[in-house]
């Protein structure tokens, strides 16, 4: 038995971690207060110096919010799309609380001095012609968030949300450059600090145009069709996608497309998809989708033959570069299809190291490819499928009740957790609690791997 731990060729290096990618965050978004700093802002108080700061600071992360959702190669294999989604949401709810308040603790110390002229002193503050694109900004912010608040009470679908989100970004970054350069009180020092905000607006909106322009034609340069889209469990499709053209394109198994199938590659519906195939399948690519909403509910209309825009890879949930003497695949409901992707690239690679899945499902009737992974059971020498399902099913082997503590701990003796990689996908929820078990069973931080089926 090979007891190697190297599993793949080494390649990229691994993002940062969520916490990293915070501290950086923060940092980056530090640095133009430092520069103001640098300039000789004036020193007005402790209560100045702070709001001074966070002024400057949020409005800066605000900005940087850009390349962080942006979908930037470059950028994306430092934070991790993942992770970038995660502070971007994140970021964006304290941006917005930060961007609520900001007027009133602008006119607080005058509200300290005058108690009893605080509504008026707001109001002269608003309604000041020098301020009108701050209101503007403000204004706008909070048509967006209150958008994105009450999304699903307002039928908003996820694709209208998603163009004005672009929008509404745009215009509080142009509003709000324009307001931080001729009201906001340190911009009066230096024409230097001024172009710092207008080059840092211009990056913010050329990636948006970037994201709404340039990506979608060079995807024309890179089209794909449809194969075929077919049911392959309850609620479950196997949806396969082949290059047409002469292009390179490469992925590893784990990774994840935006697939866009509009036929139109500037139409803004795209959904993102983990790839279910080994990098072997190419030209072909196939998907395992499963039914939730208005697009993955009306696969069965699209056509072979129909043309499929991409954008992609993405994604770190990958075996490349890592480290481990044995796998664990860990999927709940479609958090097989990645997992698959890896499982079939051990397969292909002839692996010979313990690897292990676990599947989980309501019903047995859910669960996708069983001929296929009982095949690698064969196949591969040391590989086995543990399937768990919520209610007992007669003639079924299978552990009844949620990936809890006990099960894997179960699955996974102390030598496993210590030397293993664990590779977790599905809902939201099922990540979490499985990682929270992990963490629980002792198993180290660097060696858990989750993709999250939502960025919400
Ligand atoms: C990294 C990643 C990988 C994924 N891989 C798979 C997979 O392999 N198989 C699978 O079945 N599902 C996968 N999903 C989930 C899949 O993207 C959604 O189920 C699908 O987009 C829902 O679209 P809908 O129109 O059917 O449902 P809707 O009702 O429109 O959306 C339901 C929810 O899906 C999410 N969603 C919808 N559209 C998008 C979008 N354009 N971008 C991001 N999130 C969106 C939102 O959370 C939304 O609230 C993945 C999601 C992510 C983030």
């Amino acid at each position: 038995m090979n007891t190697s731990t190297s599993l793949l060729p080494p390649s990229r290096k691994p993002p940062l971690t969520f916490g990293q990618l915070m501290i950086f965050y923060i940092i980056i978004a530090s640095i133009p207060f430092i520069y103001s700093v640098t300039q000789g802002l004036e020193n007005r108080g402790i209560y100045e110096t702070i709001l001074v700061y966070l002024n400057i600071s949020v409005f800066a992360a605000l900005l940087a919010q850009y390349p962080l959702a942006g979908r930037i190669n470059a950028v994306t294999q430092v934070t991790g799309l993942d992770n970038g989604m995660h502070l971007h949401r994140k970021a964006g709810e304290w941006i917005a609380i930060y961007f609520f308040i900001h007027p009133f603790l602008i006119i607080l110390p005058r509200i300290w001095n005058s108690p009893m002229r605080w509504k008026g002193d707001l109001w002269d503050s608003f309604i000041a012609s020098e301020s009108s694109t701050g209101v503007y900004a403000w204004i706008v912010m909070a048509i967006w968030v209150l958008m994105s608040v009450y999304r699903t009470k307002l039928k908003i679908s996820y694709e209208a949300w998603r163009i004005s989100h672009g929008i509404g970004l745009v215009g509080v970054a142009i509003l709000g450059t324009h307001h931080a350069i001729t009201v906001g009180r340190h911009g009066r020092y230096e024409a230097w600090f001024d172009i710092m905000w207008a080059v840092l607006c211009t990056i913010a909106v050329a990636i948006v145009c970037y994201t709404y322009f340039v990506r979608p034609a060079l995807q024309k340069k890179q089209p794909f069709k449809l194969v075929s889209s077919k049911k392959i469990a309850d609620n479950d499709w196997e949806v396969t996608i082949e290059k047409d053209g002469d292009f390179d394109f490469n992925f590893d198994a784990g990774q994840f497309l935006w697939l866009n199938t509009s036929g139109n590659a500037y139409d803004r519906s795209e959904h993102p998809f983990s790839i279910a195939s080994s990098p072997t399948s190419l030209p072909q690519i196939s998907f395992i989708i499963r039914e939730l909403g208005d697009f993955t509910s009306n696969l069965d209309k699209l056509k072979p033959g129909q043309r499929v825009y991409v954008d992609g890879p993405h994604g770190v949930f990958t075996l490349n570069g890592r480290q481990a003497s044995g796998i664990a695949l860990i999927a709940g409901g479609a958090g097989i299809g990645p997992n698959l992707g890896i499982l079939r690239q051990i397969r292909d690679l002839g692996e010979s190291r313990p690897v292990r899945m676990v599947y989980g499902n309501r019903r047995m009737s859910q669960m996708c490819n069983q001929d296929e992974i009982k095949a690698i059971e064969k196949d591969l020498p040391d590989f086995k499928q543990h399937l768990a399902l919520e209610t007992p099913e007669p003639g079924v082997d299978a552990h009844i009740g949620y990936l809890d503590k006990e099960f894997l701990g179960s699955l996974f003796d102390e030598e496993k957790r210590n030397g293993w990689i664990f590779y977790i996908c599905g809902p939201p929820i099922m990540v979490d609690a499985v990682t929270e078990h992990l963490r629980a069973l002792k198993v180290p931080e660097k060696q858990i791997l989750f993709e999250q089926l939502s960025f919400d």
